[in-house]
Protein backbone atom coordinates (compact mmCIF):
# COMPACT_ATOMS: atom_id res chain seq x y z
CA UNK A 1 0.00 0.00 0.00
CA UNK A 2 1.21 3.04 -1.11
CA UNK A 3 1.17 6.60 1.45
CA UNK A 4 -0.26 9.60 0.24
CA UNK A 5 0.79 13.03 2.24
CA UNK A 6 -0.31 16.57 1.01
CA UNK A 7 1.41 19.90 1.02
CA UNK A 8 1.86 23.45 0.08
CA UNK A 9 2.64 23.66 -3.72
CA UNK A 10 6.01 25.63 -3.57
CA UNK A 11 6.75 24.99 -7.20
CA UNK A 12 4.55 23.14 -9.65
CA UNK A 13 5.52 19.82 -11.61
CA UNK A 14 5.34 16.33 -11.13
CA UNK A 15 8.58 13.89 -10.69
CA UNK A 16 8.80 10.14 -10.34
CA UNK A 17 12.34 8.95 -8.51
CA UNK A 18 13.99 7.82 -5.52
CA UNK A 19 14.04 9.55 -2.20
CA UNK A 20 17.34 10.71 -0.42
CA UNK A 21 16.63 11.80 2.74
CA UNK A 22 18.60 14.67 3.26
CA UNK A 23 19.63 14.94 7.27
CA UNK A 24 20.63 18.42 7.74
CA UNK A 25 22.64 16.78 9.92
CA UNK A 26 21.89 18.42 13.72
CA UNK A 27 25.29 19.44 14.66
CA UNK A 28 26.89 18.42 17.46
CA UNK A 29 27.18 21.37 20.13
CA UNK A 30 30.03 20.55 22.65
CA UNK A 31 30.26 22.63 25.83
CA UNK A 32 33.27 22.62 27.78
CA UNK A 33 34.97 25.84 29.90
CA UNK A 34 38.09 27.62 28.51
CA UNK A 35 40.96 28.21 30.54
CA UNK A 36 41.45 31.85 31.11
CA UNK A 37 44.76 31.67 28.97
CA UNK A 38 43.18 30.44 26.10
CA UNK A 39 40.06 32.80 26.05
CA UNK A 40 42.00 35.04 23.07
CA UNK A 41 42.07 32.10 20.98
CA UNK A 42 38.65 31.25 21.60
CA UNK A 43 37.77 34.97 20.15
CA UNK A 44 40.07 34.04 17.66
CA UNK A 45 38.75 30.80 16.64
CA UNK A 46 35.01 32.19 16.50
CA UNK A 47 36.16 35.02 14.61
CA UNK A 48 37.92 33.44 11.73
CA UNK A 49 34.87 30.77 11.96
CA UNK A 50 32.44 34.25 10.95
CA UNK A 51 35.03 35.13 8.24
CA UNK A 52 34.71 31.74 6.93
CA UNK A 53 31.26 31.52 6.83
CA UNK A 54 30.64 34.88 5.25
CA UNK A 55 33.14 34.05 2.54
CA UNK A 56 31.23 31.00 1.89
CA UNK A 57 27.88 33.05 1.84
CA UNK A 58 29.32 35.46 -0.66
CA UNK A 59 30.81 32.82 -2.69
CA UNK A 60 27.19 31.38 -3.14
CA UNK A 61 25.84 34.65 -3.54
CA UNK A 62 28.28 35.60 -6.28
CA UNK A 63 27.07 31.87 -8.01
CA UNK A 64 23.57 32.90 -7.75
CA UNK A 65 23.87 36.13 -9.36
CA UNK A 66 25.78 34.26 -12.57
CA UNK A 67 23.20 31.64 -12.48
CA UNK A 68 20.03 33.20 -11.66
CA UNK A 69 20.02 36.73 -10.71
CA UNK A 70 20.85 39.23 -8.78
CA UNK A 71 17.16 39.37 -6.70
CA UNK A 72 17.86 35.85 -6.09
CA UNK A 73 20.98 36.33 -4.80
CA UNK A 74 20.18 38.96 -2.43
CA UNK A 75 18.04 36.72 -0.39
CA UNK A 76 21.53 36.20 1.33
CA UNK A 77 22.11 39.76 2.24
CA UNK A 78 20.13 39.12 5.43
CA UNK A 79 22.34 36.08 5.89
CA UNK A 80 25.43 38.42 5.74
CA UNK A 81 23.30 40.99 7.75
CA UNK A 82 23.10 38.65 10.59
CA UNK A 83 26.84 37.63 10.46
CA UNK A 84 27.93 41.32 10.14
CA UNK A 85 25.36 42.38 12.96
CA UNK A 86 27.77 44.31 15.37
CA UNK A 87 25.77 43.42 18.29
CA UNK A 88 25.09 39.64 18.17
CA UNK A 89 29.36 39.56 17.59
CA UNK A 90 30.13 41.83 20.15
CA UNK A 91 27.10 39.38 22.57
CA UNK A 92 29.30 36.27 21.04
CA UNK A 93 32.69 37.74 22.06
CA UNK A 94 31.50 39.31 25.48
CA UNK A 95 29.62 35.53 26.32
CA UNK A 96 32.63 33.69 25.40
CA UNK A 97 34.82 36.46 27.58
CA UNK A 98 32.55 36.20 30.17
CA UNK A 99 31.15 32.51 30.57
CA UNK A 100 34.30 31.06 29.56
CA UNK A 101 32.42 28.74 27.70
CA UNK A 102 33.70 27.22 23.87
CA UNK A 103 32.71 29.43 21.07
CA UNK A 104 30.12 26.33 19.42
CA UNK A 105 28.28 26.20 22.77
CA UNK A 106 27.55 30.04 23.31
CA UNK A 107 27.05 30.20 19.56
CA UNK A 108 24.06 27.80 19.48
CA UNK A 109 22.70 29.49 22.46
CA UNK A 110 22.74 32.98 21.18
CA UNK A 111 20.76 31.34 18.33
CA UNK A 112 18.22 29.23 20.15
CA UNK A 113 17.47 32.64 22.22
CA UNK A 114 16.82 34.80 18.69
CA UNK A 115 14.64 31.18 17.29
CA UNK A 116 13.01 31.63 20.03
CA UNK A 117 11.78 35.08 19.70
CA UNK A 118 10.87 34.75 16.01
CA UNK A 119 8.89 31.03 16.82
CA UNK A 120 6.32 32.69 18.65
CA UNK A 121 5.52 35.49 15.85
CA UNK A 122 2.28 34.66 14.09
CA UNK A 123 3.79 36.32 11.45
CA UNK A 124 4.75 33.87 8.18
CA UNK A 125 7.12 35.67 7.07
CA UNK A 126 9.42 36.32 9.76
CA UNK A 127 9.01 33.06 11.00
CA UNK A 128 10.03 31.67 8.01
CA UNK A 129 13.07 33.76 8.64
CA UNK A 130 14.11 30.95 11.05
CA UNK A 131 15.48 29.00 8.98
CA UNK A 132 17.68 31.84 7.46
CA UNK A 133 19.45 31.84 11.25
CA UNK A 134 19.53 27.82 11.44
CA UNK A 135 21.40 27.95 8.38
CA UNK A 136 24.27 30.63 9.70
CA UNK A 137 23.88 28.90 12.76
CA UNK A 138 24.78 25.51 11.03
CA UNK A 139 27.81 26.77 8.92
CA UNK A 140 29.38 28.78 11.65
CA UNK A 141 29.45 25.42 14.01
CA UNK A 142 30.38 23.68 11.20
CA UNK A 143 33.83 26.01 10.34
CA UNK A 144 34.33 25.92 14.39
CA UNK A 145 34.43 22.09 13.91
CA UNK A 146 36.12 22.51 10.69
CA UNK A 147 33.74 19.87 9.22
CA UNK A 148 32.63 20.09 5.54
CA UNK A 149 28.92 19.92 6.20
CA UNK A 150 26.80 17.56 3.79
CA UNK A 151 25.65 19.50 0.53
CA UNK A 152 23.30 18.89 -2.07
CA UNK A 153 25.42 19.81 -4.48
CA UNK A 154 27.45 16.57 -3.87
CA UNK A 155 25.00 14.30 -4.95
CA UNK A 156 25.62 11.59 -7.84
CA UNK A 157 22.42 10.32 -9.07
CA UNK A 158 19.09 11.63 -10.04
CA UNK A 159 16.94 11.73 -6.85
CA UNK A 160 14.18 13.68 -5.07
CA UNK A 161 15.12 15.24 -1.90
CA UNK A 162 12.63 14.52 1.33
CA UNK A 163 14.14 16.59 4.13
CA UNK A 164 12.73 18.83 7.51
CA UNK A 165 13.67 21.81 6.02
CA UNK A 166 15.87 23.22 3.14
CA UNK A 167 17.64 26.36 3.77
CA UNK A 168 18.28 29.18 0.79
CA UNK A 169 21.77 27.76 0.52
CA UNK A 170 20.90 24.48 0.38
CA UNK A 171 18.17 25.24 -2.53
CA UNK A 172 20.87 27.66 -4.33
CA UNK A 173 23.62 24.80 -4.38
CA UNK A 174 21.07 22.47 -5.75
CA UNK A 175 21.95 20.79 -8.99
CA UNK A 176 19.32 20.84 -11.05
CA UNK A 177 19.98 18.16 -13.63
CA UNK A 178 20.10 15.63 -10.31
CA UNK A 179 17.63 17.31 -8.12
CA UNK A 180 14.65 15.90 -9.49
CA UNK A 181 12.15 17.16 -7.13
CA UNK A 182 12.27 18.16 -3.11
CA UNK A 183 9.47 17.78 -0.25
CA UNK A 184 9.97 19.20 2.65
CA UNK A 185 7.73 18.99 6.34
CA UNK A 186 8.54 22.38 7.18
CA UNK A 187 8.24 25.71 5.46
CA UNK A 188 5.48 27.80 4.01
CA UNK A 189 4.82 29.59 0.13
CA UNK A 190 6.96 32.33 1.05
CA UNK A 191 9.67 30.92 2.41
CA UNK A 192 12.93 31.88 0.72
CA UNK A 193 13.39 28.51 -0.32
CA UNK A 194 10.36 28.27 -2.04
CA UNK A 195 10.80 31.14 -4.17
CA UNK A 196 14.06 29.77 -5.03
CA UNK A 197 12.62 26.59 -6.22
CA UNK A 198 10.51 28.46 -8.29
CA UNK A 199 12.66 30.80 -10.16
CA UNK A 200 14.65 26.98 -10.39
CA UNK A 201 12.08 25.42 -11.56
CA UNK A 202 12.39 22.59 -9.87
CA UNK A 203 8.43 21.28 -8.36
CA UNK A 204 8.33 21.44 -4.56
CA UNK A 205 6.09 20.39 -2.25
CA UNK A 206 6.07 22.08 1.52
CA UNK A 207 4.82 22.10 4.39
CA UNK A 208 4.08 18.45 4.38
CA UNK A 209 4.44 17.67 8.38
CA UNK A 210 5.46 13.72 8.11
CA UNK A 211 7.27 13.73 4.57
CA UNK A 212 10.35 12.28 6.46
CA UNK A 213 8.72 9.96 9.21
CA UNK A 214 6.83 8.33 6.48
CA UNK A 215 9.86 8.28 3.61
CA UNK A 216 12.91 5.77 4.14
CA UNK A 217 15.93 6.09 1.76
CA UNK A 218 15.61 4.82 -1.43
CA UNK A 219 11.84 4.48 -1.20
CA UNK A 220 10.30 5.34 -4.55
CA UNK A 221 8.18 8.55 -4.56
CA UNK A 222 5.70 10.80 -6.41
CA UNK A 223 6.12 14.35 -6.49
CA UNK A 224 2.79 15.20 -7.43
CA UNK A 225 3.32 19.24 -7.50
CA UNK A 226 0.24 19.78 -9.63
CA UNK A 227 -2.00 18.89 -6.98
CA UNK A 228 -0.12 18.92 -3.89
CA UNK A 229 0.50 14.88 -2.64
CA UNK A 230 3.58 13.08 -1.95
CA UNK A 231 2.76 9.59 -2.73
CA UNK A 232 5.26 7.31 -1.20
CA UNK A 233 6.13 4.01 -2.28
CA UNK A 234 3.44 3.83 -5.15
CA UNK A 235 1.50 0.90 -6.40
CA UNK A 236 2.12 -0.31 -9.58
CA UNK A 237 -1.40 1.16 -10.75
CA UNK A 238 -0.53 4.39 -9.49
CA UNK A 239 3.18 4.43 -11.18
CA UNK A 240 1.83 3.41 -14.10
CA UNK A 241 -1.16 6.20 -14.06
CA UNK A 242 1.52 8.57 -13.15
CA UNK A 243 4.14 8.03 -15.95
CA UNK A 244 0.68 7.85 -18.40
CA UNK A 245 -0.33 11.37 -16.70
CA UNK A 246 3.42 12.79 -17.22
CA UNK A 247 3.39 11.93 -20.48
CA UNK A 248 -0.18 13.20 -21.51
CA UNK A 249 1.43 16.40 -19.92
CA UNK A 250 4.24 16.47 -22.13
CA UNK A 251 1.90 15.27 -24.71
CA UNK A 252 -0.58 18.47 -24.00
CA UNK A 253 2.43 20.80 -23.09
CA UNK A 254 3.53 20.03 -26.52
CA UNK A 255 0.35 20.64 -28.32
CA UNK A 256 -0.60 23.44 -26.36
CA UNK A 257 2.61 25.35 -27.06
CA UNK A 258 1.37 25.10 -30.56
CA UNK A 259 -1.43 27.56 -30.31
CA UNK A 260 0.86 29.95 -28.76
CA UNK A 261 1.09 32.17 -31.79
CA UNK A 262 -2.40 31.81 -32.42
CA UNK A 263 -5.10 34.38 -31.56
CA UNK A 264 -6.80 34.50 -28.72
CA UNK A 265 -10.56 34.54 -29.97
CA UNK A 266 -13.37 32.51 -29.38
CA UNK A 267 -15.31 30.55 -32.35
CA UNK A 268 -17.39 33.64 -32.88
CA UNK A 269 -14.51 36.23 -33.09
CA UNK A 270 -14.41 37.73 -29.42
CA UNK A 271 -11.50 38.42 -28.66
CA UNK A 272 -10.11 37.36 -25.27
CA UNK A 273 -6.87 38.89 -24.35
CA UNK A 274 -4.47 36.79 -22.02
CA UNK A 275 -1.85 38.98 -19.61
CA UNK A 276 0.38 37.17 -17.29
CA UNK A 277 0.86 38.06 -13.47
CA UNK A 278 3.99 37.67 -12.30
CA UNK A 279 5.62 37.65 -8.14
CA UNK A 280 9.35 38.51 -9.16
CA UNK A 281 10.89 39.80 -12.33
CA UNK A 282 12.06 36.29 -13.58
CA UNK A 283 9.41 35.08 -14.42
CA UNK A 284 8.77 37.31 -17.30
CA UNK A 285 11.01 35.24 -20.02
CA UNK A 286 8.23 32.30 -19.38
CA UNK A 287 5.41 34.95 -19.40
CA UNK A 288 6.53 36.28 -22.96
CA UNK A 289 7.10 32.25 -24.33
CA UNK A 290 3.88 32.29 -23.38
CA UNK A 291 2.68 35.12 -26.04
CA UNK A 292 0.88 36.67 -23.12
CA UNK A 293 -0.16 40.21 -24.00
CA UNK A 294 1.85 42.18 -21.32
CA UNK A 295 1.45 41.76 -17.71
CA UNK A 296 -1.88 42.31 -15.86
CA UNK A 297 -0.73 42.00 -12.28
CA UNK A 298 2.80 42.85 -11.30
CA UNK A 299 2.79 41.98 -8.01
CA UNK A 300 5.83 44.26 -5.82
CA UNK A 301 5.65 42.68 -2.47
CA UNK A 302 9.39 40.69 -3.64
CA UNK A 303 10.71 44.32 -3.27
CA UNK A 304 9.80 44.76 0.82
CA UNK A 305 10.63 41.13 1.71
CA UNK A 306 13.79 42.00 3.25
CA UNK A 307 14.59 43.91 6.31
CA UNK A 308 15.64 47.01 4.88
CA UNK A 309 13.29 48.96 2.19
CA UNK A 310 14.11 49.30 -0.94
CA UNK A 311 14.86 52.57 -2.41
CA UNK A 312 13.63 54.67 -5.11
CA UNK A 313 16.60 53.47 -7.24
CA UNK A 314 16.11 49.85 -6.59
CA UNK A 315 12.53 49.84 -7.62
CA UNK A 316 12.90 51.96 -10.76
CA UNK A 317 15.58 49.52 -11.60
CA UNK A 318 13.78 46.73 -11.11
CA UNK A 319 9.95 47.76 -12.36
CA UNK A 320 12.04 49.37 -15.80
CA UNK A 321 13.79 46.18 -16.24
CA UNK A 322 10.25 44.48 -16.74
CA UNK A 323 8.70 47.38 -18.79
CA UNK A 324 11.58 47.45 -20.95
CA UNK A 325 11.11 43.79 -21.23
CA UNK A 326 7.77 43.76 -22.14
CA UNK A 327 7.67 47.09 -24.27
CA UNK A 328 5.42 48.06 -26.01
CA UNK A 329 2.86 46.05 -24.51
CA UNK A 330 1.92 46.71 -21.05
CA UNK A 331 2.70 46.13 -17.59
CA UNK A 332 0.77 47.04 -14.75
CA UNK A 333 2.89 47.43 -11.23
CA UNK A 334 0.59 47.29 -8.72
CA UNK A 335 1.43 48.87 -5.28
CA UNK A 336 2.44 47.48 -2.32
CA UNK A 337 -0.29 45.36 -1.19
CA UNK A 338 1.12 44.28 2.46
CA UNK A 339 -0.65 42.66 5.66
CA UNK A 340 -2.91 40.27 5.61
CA UNK A 341 -1.29 36.88 5.22
CA UNK A 342 1.44 38.97 2.93
CA UNK A 343 4.74 40.00 4.64
CA UNK A 344 5.35 43.19 6.95
CA UNK A 345 8.69 42.39 8.63
CA UNK A 346 8.71 46.54 9.32
CA UNK A 347 5.50 46.78 10.79
CA UNK A 348 6.12 43.91 13.20
CA UNK A 349 4.83 45.98 15.84
CA UNK A 350 1.71 46.47 15.19
CA UNK A 351 0.15 42.37 15.09
CA UNK A 352 -3.62 42.67 14.41
CA UNK A 353 -6.13 40.52 15.49
CA UNK A 354 -7.89 40.94 12.21
CA UNK A 355 -5.07 41.60 9.74
CA UNK A 356 -7.07 40.64 6.56
CA UNK A 357 -9.82 43.37 7.79
CA UNK A 358 -6.93 45.73 8.80
CA UNK A 359 -4.23 48.10 7.73
CA UNK A 360 -3.59 46.30 4.74
CA UNK A 361 -2.85 47.15 1.02
CA UNK A 362 -3.54 50.79 0.29
CA UNK A 363 -4.24 51.13 4.01
CA UNK A 364 -0.79 50.72 4.91
CA UNK A 365 0.39 52.56 1.79
CA UNK A 366 -1.71 55.72 3.49
CA UNK A 367 -0.76 55.61 6.53
CA UNK A 368 3.31 55.11 5.71
CA UNK A 369 3.28 57.77 3.23
CA UNK A 370 6.33 58.18 2.43
CA UNK A 371 6.83 54.65 1.86
CA UNK A 372 3.90 55.02 -0.72
CA UNK A 373 5.74 58.27 -2.48
CA UNK A 374 8.95 56.61 -2.88
CA UNK A 375 6.90 53.90 -4.25
CA UNK A 376 4.71 56.23 -6.95
CA UNK A 377 7.83 58.29 -7.77
CA UNK A 378 9.78 54.35 -8.73
CA UNK A 379 6.67 53.37 -10.51
CA UNK A 380 6.26 57.21 -12.31
CA UNK A 381 9.97 56.65 -13.29
CA UNK A 382 9.69 53.60 -14.75
CA UNK A 383 7.08 54.92 -16.99
CA UNK A 384 9.20 56.90 -19.46
CA UNK A 385 10.98 53.52 -20.59
CA UNK A 386 7.55 51.68 -21.87
CA UNK A 387 4.00 50.84 -21.25
CA UNK A 388 3.37 50.93 -17.36
CA UNK A 389 -0.08 50.93 -15.78
CA UNK A 390 -0.04 51.73 -12.06
CA UNK A 391 -2.78 49.71 -9.82
CA UNK A 392 -3.90 50.07 -6.17
CA UNK A 393 -4.84 46.73 -4.22
CA UNK A 394 -7.63 46.98 -2.20
CA UNK A 395 -9.52 49.99 -2.71
CA UNK A 396 -13.00 50.01 -0.55
CA UNK A 397 -13.65 53.75 -0.19
CA UNK A 398 -13.74 56.69 -3.14
CA UNK A 399 -11.71 58.59 -0.82
CA UNK A 400 -8.49 56.28 -0.62
CA UNK A 401 -8.69 56.87 -4.65
CA UNK A 402 -9.18 60.09 -4.53
CA UNK A 403 -5.98 60.29 -1.95
CA UNK A 404 -3.86 57.90 -4.01
CA UNK A 405 -4.26 59.96 -7.38
CA UNK A 406 -3.32 63.31 -5.46
CA UNK A 407 -0.53 61.91 -4.04
CA UNK A 408 0.54 60.92 -7.86
CA UNK A 409 -0.12 64.30 -8.75
CA UNK A 410 2.33 65.78 -6.44
CA UNK A 411 5.08 63.28 -7.09
CA UNK A 412 4.38 63.72 -10.94
CA UNK A 413 4.96 67.76 -9.88
CA UNK A 414 8.48 67.00 -7.75
CA UNK A 415 9.68 64.79 -11.02
CA UNK A 416 8.95 67.81 -13.08
CA UNK A 417 10.69 70.22 -11.76
CA UNK A 418 13.46 67.79 -11.24
CA UNK A 419 13.16 67.50 -15.00
CA UNK A 420 12.79 63.59 -14.17
CA UNK A 421 10.59 61.88 -17.21
CA UNK A 422 7.56 59.88 -17.44
CA UNK A 423 4.28 59.32 -18.84
CA UNK A 424 2.13 62.44 -18.23
CA UNK A 425 -0.78 60.29 -18.76
CA UNK A 426 0.03 56.68 -17.00
CA UNK A 427 -3.47 55.18 -16.56
CA UNK A 428 -4.19 54.42 -12.54
CA UNK A 429 -6.48 51.74 -12.28
CA UNK A 430 -7.87 50.02 -8.82
CA UNK A 431 -7.80 46.33 -7.97
CA UNK A 432 -11.58 44.99 -7.60
CA UNK A 433 -11.91 42.69 -4.61
CA UNK A 434 -13.89 44.25 -1.82
CA UNK A 435 -17.23 43.96 -1.85
CA UNK A 436 -17.75 47.73 -1.53
CA UNK A 437 -15.73 48.53 -4.59
CA UNK A 438 -18.48 46.52 -6.55
CA UNK A 439 -21.46 47.93 -5.36
CA UNK A 440 -20.19 51.52 -5.70
CA UNK A 441 -18.20 50.62 -8.83
CA UNK A 442 -20.33 53.84 -10.52
CA UNK A 443 -18.86 55.93 -8.19
CA UNK A 444 -14.86 54.73 -8.35
CA UNK A 445 -14.97 54.64 -12.37
CA UNK A 446 -14.61 58.41 -12.05
CA UNK A 447 -11.34 58.09 -10.62
CA UNK A 448 -9.80 54.94 -11.81
CA UNK A 449 -8.59 54.39 -15.60
CA UNK A 450 -9.29 51.13 -15.30
CA UNK A 451 -10.90 48.16 -12.91
CA UNK A 452 -8.83 44.86 -12.13
CA UNK A 453 -11.16 42.03 -10.12
CA UNK A 454 -9.04 40.04 -7.64
CA UNK A 455 -10.91 37.09 -7.32
CA UNK A 456 -8.74 35.47 -4.34
CA UNK A 457 -9.81 38.48 -2.13
CA UNK A 458 -13.25 38.46 -3.13
CA UNK A 459 -14.28 35.88 -2.43
CA UNK A 460 -13.29 35.78 1.22
CA UNK A 461 -14.49 39.10 1.97
CA UNK A 462 -18.06 37.93 0.26
CA UNK A 463 -18.25 35.08 2.11
CA UNK A 464 -16.38 35.98 5.21
CA UNK A 465 -14.24 33.48 5.11
CA UNK A 466 -10.22 33.53 5.51
CA UNK A 467 -8.48 32.73 2.54
CA UNK A 468 -5.67 30.82 4.30
CA UNK A 469 -8.31 28.78 7.08
CA UNK A 470 -7.88 25.09 6.08
CA UNK A 471 -10.77 24.60 8.65
CA UNK A 472 -13.11 26.35 6.64
CA UNK A 473 -11.72 26.31 3.31
CA UNK A 474 -14.65 23.95 2.06
CA UNK A 475 -16.74 27.27 2.39
CA UNK A 476 -13.74 29.03 0.32
CA UNK A 477 -16.02 28.91 -3.52
CA UNK A 478 -16.02 31.29 -6.22
CA UNK A 479 -18.83 29.51 -7.66
CA UNK A 480 -21.20 30.88 -4.65
CA UNK A 481 -24.12 32.44 -6.62
CA UNK A 482 -23.27 35.35 -4.58
CA UNK A 483 -19.74 35.96 -5.91
CA UNK A 484 -21.15 35.11 -9.58
CA UNK A 485 -23.61 37.97 -8.71
CA UNK A 486 -20.68 40.13 -8.33
CA UNK A 487 -19.02 39.56 -10.83
CA UNK A 488 -21.49 39.71 -13.12
CA UNK A 489 -22.35 43.44 -11.87
CA UNK A 490 -19.09 44.78 -12.46
CA UNK A 491 -19.08 43.51 -15.83
CA UNK A 492 -21.79 45.40 -16.35
CA UNK A 493 -20.79 48.68 -14.04
CA UNK A 494 -17.52 48.60 -16.28
CA UNK A 495 -19.45 48.57 -19.36
CA UNK A 496 -21.80 51.27 -18.57
CA UNK A 497 -19.17 53.63 -16.91
CA UNK A 498 -16.56 52.83 -19.99
CA UNK A 499 -13.97 51.58 -17.76
CA UNK A 500 -11.95 48.50 -18.67
CA UNK A 501 -11.74 45.76 -17.37
CA UNK A 502 -9.59 42.46 -16.07
CA UNK A 503 -9.35 40.00 -13.93
CA UNK A 504 -6.30 38.79 -12.51
CA UNK A 505 -7.25 36.39 -9.47
CA UNK A 506 -6.78 32.91 -9.65
CA UNK A 507 -9.69 32.04 -11.28
CA UNK A 508 -8.75 33.63 -14.08
CA UNK A 509 -5.61 31.07 -14.76
CA UNK A 510 -8.08 28.13 -13.93
CA UNK A 511 -9.05 26.16 -17.35
CA UNK A 512 -12.16 24.88 -15.68
CA UNK A 513 -13.75 28.46 -14.87
CA UNK A 514 -12.71 30.15 -18.51
CA UNK A 515 -15.68 29.75 -20.12
CA UNK A 516 -17.57 30.84 -16.99
CA UNK A 517 -15.89 33.90 -17.47
CA UNK A 518 -16.47 34.52 -20.76
CA UNK A 519 -20.25 34.33 -20.40
CA UNK A 520 -19.90 36.31 -17.32
CA UNK A 521 -18.56 39.07 -20.00
CA UNK A 522 -14.68 39.47 -18.86
CA UNK A 523 -12.33 39.78 -22.25
CA UNK A 524 -9.12 40.31 -19.93
CA UNK A 525 -7.67 37.25 -18.40
CA UNK A 526 -4.58 37.99 -16.24
CA UNK A 527 -2.81 34.54 -15.01
CA UNK A 528 0.42 33.13 -13.91
CA UNK A 529 1.65 30.48 -16.69
CA UNK A 530 1.05 27.35 -15.35
CA UNK A 531 -2.10 26.97 -17.60
CA UNK A 532 -1.99 29.63 -19.73
CA UNK A 533 -1.81 27.15 -22.96
CA UNK A 534 -5.17 25.43 -21.80
CA UNK A 535 -7.43 28.82 -20.85
CA UNK A 536 -5.80 29.68 -24.21
CA UNK A 537 -7.04 26.51 -26.21
CA UNK A 538 -10.89 26.49 -24.39
CA UNK A 539 -11.23 29.84 -25.37
CA UNK A 540 -10.64 29.10 -29.36
CA UNK A 541 -12.98 26.12 -28.66
CA UNK A 542 -16.02 27.54 -27.54
CA UNK A 543 -18.21 30.44 -28.81
CA UNK A 544 -18.95 33.60 -26.48
CA UNK A 545 -23.15 32.47 -26.33
CA UNK A 546 -22.30 28.93 -25.69
CA UNK A 547 -20.96 30.28 -22.62
CA UNK A 548 -23.55 32.92 -21.43
CA UNK A 549 -26.01 30.12 -22.22
CA UNK A 550 -23.81 28.32 -19.57
CA UNK A 551 -23.62 31.10 -16.67
CA UNK A 552 -27.95 31.85 -17.36
CA UNK A 553 -28.19 28.29 -16.25
CA UNK A 554 -25.56 27.83 -13.55
CA UNK A 555 -27.02 31.38 -12.27
CA UNK A 556 -30.78 30.01 -12.07
CA UNK A 557 -29.32 27.47 -9.08
CA UNK A 558 -29.09 28.31 -5.96
CA UNK A 559 -26.59 25.44 -4.03
CA UNK A 560 -22.92 26.59 -4.76
CA UNK A 561 -22.65 22.24 -5.21
CA UNK A 562 -25.59 21.86 -7.64
CA UNK A 563 -23.06 25.02 -9.37
CA UNK A 564 -19.98 23.46 -9.22
CA UNK A 565 -21.59 20.03 -10.57
CA UNK A 566 -23.40 21.18 -13.82
CA UNK A 567 -19.84 23.46 -14.72
CA UNK A 568 -17.84 20.74 -14.11
CA UNK A 569 -19.82 17.92 -15.84
CA UNK A 570 -20.32 20.22 -18.74
CA UNK A 571 -16.13 21.11 -18.57
CA UNK A 572 -15.35 17.36 -18.83
CA UNK A 573 -17.42 16.70 -21.40
CA UNK A 574 -16.37 19.64 -23.38
CA UNK A 575 -12.48 18.93 -22.73
CA UNK A 576 -11.90 15.50 -21.59
CA UNK A 577 -8.06 16.03 -21.66
CA UNK A 578 -9.12 18.78 -18.24
CA UNK A 579 -7.93 17.25 -15.06
CA UNK A 580 -10.91 19.00 -12.81
C1 LIG B 1 -6.63 38.73 -5.62
O1 LIG B 1 -6.95 39.07 -4.48
O2 LIG B 1 -7.37 38.06 -6.37
C2 LIG B 1 -5.30 39.09 -6.18
C3 LIG B 1 -5.01 38.91 -7.44
O3 LIG B 1 -4.39 39.60 -5.35
P1 LIG B 1 -3.60 38.82 -4.20
O4 LIG B 1 -3.80 37.35 -4.41
O5 LIG B 1 -2.18 39.26 -4.36
O6 LIG B 1 -4.23 39.33 -2.94
MG1 LIG C 1 -5.90 40.59 -3.46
Amino acid sequence: MSEKISGIIASPGIRIGKAHVYKTSEAIIPKYSIREENIEAEIERYKKSLEKTKDEIKTIQEQIARSLSKDMADIFTSHLMVLEDPIVTEKAISRIRFERKNAEWIINDITLDLIQNLGGIEDEYLRERIIDISDINKRLINNLQKRPGESLKDIQEEVIIISKDLTPSDTATMDRRRILAFVTDKGGRTSHTAIMARALEIPAIVGTHTTTSAVREGDTVIVDAIHGNVIINPTENELREYHEYIKDLRRLDRELAKITRLPSTTLDDVEIRILGNIEIPEEMSLIKEHSAQGIGLFRSEFLFLDRSLPDEEKQYQEYRKVVEFFNPLPVTIRTLDVGGDKIYSYNKEQRERNPFLGCRAIRFSLEHEDLFRTQIRSILRASAHGNVKMMIPMISTVEEIIRSRNITLECMDELRQESVPFNENIPIGIMVEVPSAILSADRFSKYADFFSVGTNDLVQYTLAVDRISEKIAYLYNPLDLSVLRFLKQIVETSKHCDVPLSICGEIAGEPKYTMLLIGLGFREFSMSTAYMYQVKRIIRSVTSAECEDLVKTLMNMEKTSEIENKLFEVMRARFPWLSI
